[in-house]
């Protein structure tokens, strides 16, 4: 289980505006087998095809699978009109963006991350108590 951050703060204040920039953003996106499987059915693939087509890796020290997004093409389940084409059955690891344990570890990480993210601190926003932060985060790896 990941470990939980001391949270500080009564909460954190997100809206999410559907802009998909957190989806062009390099990087990895981990899941588990179920989750694979779930993504692979929602498509109509089986999963050894879903594993092709999106170059689905096994990430030992992770101990999950993983697309390889750091080209800085975006997450290529992401469709051209900037949906999420598995959005009924994406990872948690999308799920609980914006509140990841390095995101809630003081302020800097979530800082930066507004570059991109219009959502965070959006006042139009909903504040996220503290209580329900520490149960999002205890629950933020997939299966
Ligand atoms: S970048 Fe932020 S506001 Fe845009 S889709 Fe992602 S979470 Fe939502
Ligand atoms: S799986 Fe969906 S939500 Fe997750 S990064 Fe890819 S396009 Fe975005």
């Amino acid at each position: 289980m990941a470990k939980l951050p001391v949270l500080e703060e009564e909460g954190r204040r997100f809206g999410c505006t559907q802009c998909g920039n957190c989806c062009v953003q390099p990087g990895y996106v981990f899941f588990g087998l179920e989750e694979l499987k779930g993504m692979a059915t929602h498509l109509g693939l089986s999963v050894i095809r879903f594993k092709q087509r999106y170059n689905v890796s096994w990430e030992a020290a992770e101990r999950r699978y993983a697309i390889d997004a750091t080209d800085g093409n975006g997450c290529p389940l992401l469709t051209e009109d900037r949906r999420c084409s598995v959005h009924e059955k994406k990872p948690v690891q999308c799920q609980t963006f914006p509140f990841w344990s390095e995101m809630m570890e003081g302020r800097a990480v979530w800082d930066e991350a507004k570059k991109f993210c219009p959502g965070l601190d959006a006042p139009k926003g909903r504040l996220y108590p503290m209580a329900e932060l520490a149960e999002i985060l205890r629950g933020d790896r997939g299966t």
